[in-house]
């Protein structure tokens, strides 16, 4: 099998055995790259040089006996929302198409102390905002299963490299889906933690109650060493939470055995793709045949969450992307005459046409005399949705719904309707509210071949349990194994 086909924990037994070494895997993948990155379009930036040169001081740690992290000399694709140091980091805008940082995320100094190899940057919706990743003002990314659909967003370069073999992981970033979604249309594993569980330290902001960083990988397995090199507490992102982290690997459980899954009515409803409807239930059976017990809940504010996240999330990313000003970072308009027209021209010519709705949506739900009736409420109703959670959790361990209401749709198909396109989230977004944990785990293909997800839902630091249920699936089902043919 060539080695970009496989899996973290089946490189890093050939690497610490020393039957392969860290340089050909990298070979394998950029070998990859070049032959499906045209057609896919999912990286914006390419580190080759540095990864031959971080491949080959691992490789020596290797020759020498060292006893290695398993993300050691592992190729991990990098969403271009996450600052690296010395590596460009656009957010797929104009207005930092030319922005290199000075420092590291604290989630690249992790990886890059576990001795991964960072390999290149994903494309992404303009700072995340979108399902489709066609928000890049860069280039689209298209689906590797299906060329004329897209990969889901706003994380989709760092779905679709995972999906095509051009990655053997990467990192994501979850605001209401970003992560779920994208996973679930391109047939991967994605994982959006407790908000508070990893470090947002670099992570350029877009809603900042909300955005969580995250792995896609090609299974569970590879998930939990994701996590375990990314969780943590970091003083430098005072909303971290100060939990101990488990070793998830101890998750790894293939028993399911006296779990209780909720399934919410709400998350059943007309407007679903019958394929996905009926796949998803075909995998709660699957679920229930494995030993858990399925119980029928309902989460009455679902149907709010939709409209709330789309006045919380704008309402913060407003307040967010008002440092772009054309001073400090990035695009500045050579037009401007005097201070205030380079503050308008550089916002108006570095943002594009979803970031510039946000911004004037944001801004006048929180302007003077509309606080009350928008932002307000809906932080009201944002708790009011988190008690749905909380009361569901009283009940059941685990819930589980389907990750998209549809799979994969054709590139242009909603970008002329935004409401269409929010819809994209509808199963996402609430957990995203609650700061839940949520996973997409592939759960079977439409009769086109197309990827459908699964979302498991879990309380708040639960991650063992989603990866302990989407293991137990995944070690009795073959959905995972199924790879796009390109
Ligand atoms: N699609 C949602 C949005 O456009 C979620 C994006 C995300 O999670 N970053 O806001």
């Amino acid at each position: 099998m060539p080695l970009c086909t496989q899996t973290v924990h089946q490189l890093h037994a050939q690497l610490k055995n020393r039957e392969i070494t860290s340089t050909q895997i990298v070979a394998s993948v950029f070998d990859r790259i070049k032959q499906v990155d045209d057609k896919i379009g999912g990286y914006l930036t390419l580190t080759e040089e540095s990864a031959f040169e971080a491949a080959a001081a691992v490789d020596q740690r290797f020759e020498r006996g060292e006893d290695l992290a398993k993300l050691a000399g592992i190729p991990v694709a990098i969403k271009d929302v996450i600052c690296t140091h010395g590596i460009r980091t656009t957010c797929g805008s104009k207005i930092l198409s030319n922005f290199v940082p000075p420092y590291d995320a604290t989630v690249m100094k992790k990886l890059k102390s576990q001795g991964a190899i960072t390999i290149g940057k994903t494309n992404m919706d303009e700072f995340a905002m979108g399902s489709s990743t066609e928000n890049s003002a860069f280039q689209p990314t298209r689906n590797p299963w299906n060329l004329e659909t897209i990969p889901g967003g706003s994380s989709g370069g760092s779905a679709a490299v995972v999906s095509a073999d051009a990655a053997i992981l990467s990192l994501g970033s979850d605001t209401g889906g970003s992560i779920r979604q994208p996973a679930a249309l391109c047939g991967n594993v994605g994982m959006k933690p407790t908000y508070g569980r990893i470090s947002r330290f670099g992570l350029i902001a877009f809603a900042s109650s909300l955005d969580q960083i995250g792995p896609f990988t090609k299974d569970v397995e590879d998930c939990a060493i994701a996590l375990n090199a990314l969780c943590g507490h970091d003083i430098m992102d005072s909303t971290s939470a100060q939990v101990d982290v488990p070793n998830f690997e101890q998750s790894l459980v293939n028993d399911l055995q006296g779990l209780k899954i909720g399934l919410p009515s709400e998350y059943f409803v007309e407007g679903i793709d019958p394929e996905v409807e009926t796949a998803v239930h075909q995998a709660i059976a699957k679920l229930e045949e494995l030993g858990a017990t399925i119980h029928n809940i309902s989460m009455p504010h679902t149907e709010y969450a939709i409209a709330t996240y789309y006045i919380i999330a704008p309402a913060e990313a407003s307040a967010n992307l008002a440092r772009y000003d054309g001073v400090r970072f990035g695009y500045r308009s050579e037009e401007a005459e005097d201070l205030t027209s380079m503050y308008k021209q550089s916002r108006s010519q570095g943002f594009g046409e979803e970031v510039k709705r946000r911004i004037m949506l944001g801004t006048y739900s929180l302007s003077s005399g509309y606080y009350d009736a928008y932002y307000l409420k809906a932080q009201q109703v944002r708790t009011l949705i988190k008690q749905d959670f909380d009361q569901a959790f009283e009940t059941v361990d685990l819930i589980v719904t389907p990750t998209s209401p549809t799979p994969a749709f054709k590139l242009g198909d909603r970008t002329a309707d935004p409401l269409q396109m929010y819809l994209s989230d509808i199963f996402t977004a609430p957990s995203s509210l609650a700061g839940m944990p949520g996973i997409s785990i592939p759960c079977g293909l439409t009769k086109n071949r197309l990827p459908i997800g699964l979302q498991i839902l879990a309380p708040p630091f639960e991650e063992g349990k989603l990866l302990q249920a989407a293991y137990t699936f995944e070690q009795n089902t073959d959905h995972h194994l199924h790879r796009p043919e390109l």
